[in-house]
């Protein structure tokens, strides 16, 4: 028998502080979710709004101010903000690690956000729908674009976004944003749009504009700030952070429980949490961690769990175990590739974690505007690149100041990323201590590198003598092109860690997003998702409504 005590009933964040007399009795969840990124709320809102009792379990701490989070820069001291709320701040995640927002070592071998909110909580919040061919192409039946419809309206109804962020309702650092229209729409035939427009049959086919970001009033906001605060505000729903979920209990092929590592020092090396009869596991701990959460459940493959279970970290017995080599596997991220831009007619703009500019600083705390009420990324555009059968899209999406060896003013960087249709692959493998480590495989079919080439070849051929590319020749052809973008350097061969599909629809999970083998365990996040053409986070929470809808239907 277990109980729980709210610690703060109102909004924000009720935070449950647990004390455990026996295993697994008496209180027990219809749904218990594993991990607090975008698909573990968007999960736990309608599950609660379903009726459903309700249990978050998140291994990180707090994030934005209204959940705890404190830490920031002393120019946000005697604010309501931390450093995740302020856009402005999002590049500093790479060099400050204030506030143990991101996985540490121990937890994870890659750079994903561990805390309220998962990697929303600490990423640009660029917000892009994904277009209809995404759903129609690499999307099984029943998650096709005419499927998707009511998803992507929930999403579009409940989470705001806004490529418009100063709340002056002025446009900053727009030095980038014209000189990259005048080359991309006046010389290269893309058209200039509203990025997130139209809805049904949504395209990302040669289109430029402003980003959109998941903001609101000036702030970051997110799922987080949406759906977490509606699942809140009902009494069937808990939330819990500080909670490392080990391995899914099982018996056979039924979900009883989790269980829980203690950080607290307590009796117990852990705690079990368990679902009634009927109850619900499902698994939102990201395209990395999910697979190891179910490896350390005795579902993976073979060989792995082998491996790991002579480290004593599977207690699922032998017999049990699910075999399935497509957990882990084909999972995905983009390959990046930096150009370095100049032009006479471009002011650069570096954003500081502490060393803001004043007028700047003064702008964002009075009044939300400026350069801080955005995470520094003024234009993205996109094109689908043909070969043969498949299409390949490829992204552009371009920041206000240089990189690495080339900072003079007047530069700033192009991002170009590969994103759907790409055909190289990782997998998520796990180290000598049993924690996940993800392989990229970037470029290991060399059409990948290719399709990455076309697209800059072609946008290069029409580039205004008045903007120079300064670490790639503009002449460069596409065999240059492709040997560049696929040898290793600071600009390429690089992990935007937007990890997707490594726990693929019809392999791994079924169409409704039930592990294979199991009758009650789910995995819903970036893991069952397809590689996207656009920044997954949007895509993820889409994809976690229809699993919602999908997976409260087998209630019928
Ligand atoms: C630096 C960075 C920048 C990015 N920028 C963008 C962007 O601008 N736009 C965009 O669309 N996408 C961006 N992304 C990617 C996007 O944020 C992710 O694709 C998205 O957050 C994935 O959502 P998810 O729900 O699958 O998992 P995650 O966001 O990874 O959340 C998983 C959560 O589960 C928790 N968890 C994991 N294991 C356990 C466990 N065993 N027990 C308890 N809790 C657990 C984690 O702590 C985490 O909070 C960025 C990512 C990063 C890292």
């Amino acid at each position: 028998m277990f109980g729980l005590k709210v610690l703060s009933a109102v909004l924000p964040i009720a935070i449950l502080e647990l004390t455990v007399s026996a295993a697994c009795s008496g209180d027990a969840w219809d749904v218990i979710i594993v991990g607090s990124g975008p698909a573990g709320i968007v999960v736990a809102d309608r599950m609660s709004e379903a009726g459903k009792k309700t249990l978050i379990l998140e291994q990180g701490g707090p994030s934005y101010f209204a959940t705890g989070g404190r830490a920031r820069p002393d120019w946000l001291n005697g604010t309501e903000l931390s450093r995740v709320d302020v856009p402005g701040l999002y590049k500093s995640i790479f060099s400050n690690s204030d506030g143990n927002l991101t996985c540490p070592p121990e937890w994870l071998n890659s750079f994903q956000g561990c805390t309220v909110g998962g990697s929303t909580a600490i990423n640009a919040g660029l917000f892009f729908q994904p277009p209809a061919s995404d759903w129609d192409r690499y999307f099984p039946d029943g998650w096709k674009n005419a499927d998707m419809q009511r998803a992507i309206q929930k999403v579009r109804e409940k989470q705001t976004s806004t490529d418009n962020p100063s709340q002056d309702g002025k446009r900053y650092l727009q030095s980038g944003y014209e000189a990259a229209k005048q080359w991309l729409v006046d010389g290269a035939g893309f058209k200039e749009v509203g990025l997130n427009d139209g809805p049904q049959n949504h395209t990302k086919s040669k289109v430029f504009g402003h980003p959109v970001f998941n903001y609101e009033g000036g702030q970051r906001s997110g799922p987080v700030k949406t759906y977490l605060q509606s699942a809140l505000a009902r009494e069937n729903f808990s939330f819990m952070t500080g909670a490392r979920v080990l391995r899914v209990s099982r018996e056979v092929d039924t979900a009883i429980g989790v269980e829980v590592e203690n950080s607290d020092g307590g009796v117990n090396a852990t705690t079990e949490h368990c679902v009634t009869d009927g109850g619900r596991i499902i698994v939102s701990a990201g395209a990395i961690l999910s697979p190891q959460v179910l490896m350390w459940s005795g579902i993976g493959d073979a060989e792995i769990l082998t491996n790991i279970s002579s480290l004593g970290l599977i207690k699922t017995p032998s017999q049990d175990w699910i075999n399935n080599t497509a957990v882990g596997d084909k999972v995905f991220d983009n390959p990046n590739t930096f150009i370095e831009l100049y032009s006479d007619s471009i002011a650069s703009y570096n954003y500081s974690y502490s060393d803001s500019r004043p007028e700047d600083r003064d702008l964002y705390l009075q009044s939300r505007s400026g350069p801080y009420s955005f995470a520094s990324e003024t234009s993205a555009f996109w094109d689908i690149i043909q070969q043969d059968e498949d299409l390949v899209g490829v992204q552009g999406t371009i920041d206000s100041s240089g990189f690495q060896d080339y900072f003079e003013d007047g530069t700033i960087t192009l991002n170009v990323y590969g994103t759907s249709g790409l055909r190289s692959f990782g997998r998520v493998g796990l180290d000598a201590k049993g924690i996940a480590l993800p392989t990229s495989n970037f470029y290991a079919d060399k059409r990948d590198a290719q399709a990455v080439a076309t697209f800059i070849h072609n946008i290069f051929a029409a580039l205004p003598s008045t903007l120079k590319p300064l670490n790639i020749a503009q002449n460069s052809t596409v065999d240059d092109l492709t040997t560049w973008v696929s040898t290793y350097s600071p600009y390429t061969m690089g992990n935007v860690q937007h990890w997707s599909s490594s726990c693929r629809l019809e392999s791994c999970v079924d169409v409704d997003a039930k592990v294979i083998g199991m009758k009650n365990l789910f995995v819903v996040d970036a893991s069952i998702s397809a590689p996207l053409t656009t920044n997954p986070a949007m895509g993820t929470m889409i994809i976690a409504e229809r699993a919602v809808e999908r997976i409260l239907a087998l209630d019928a």
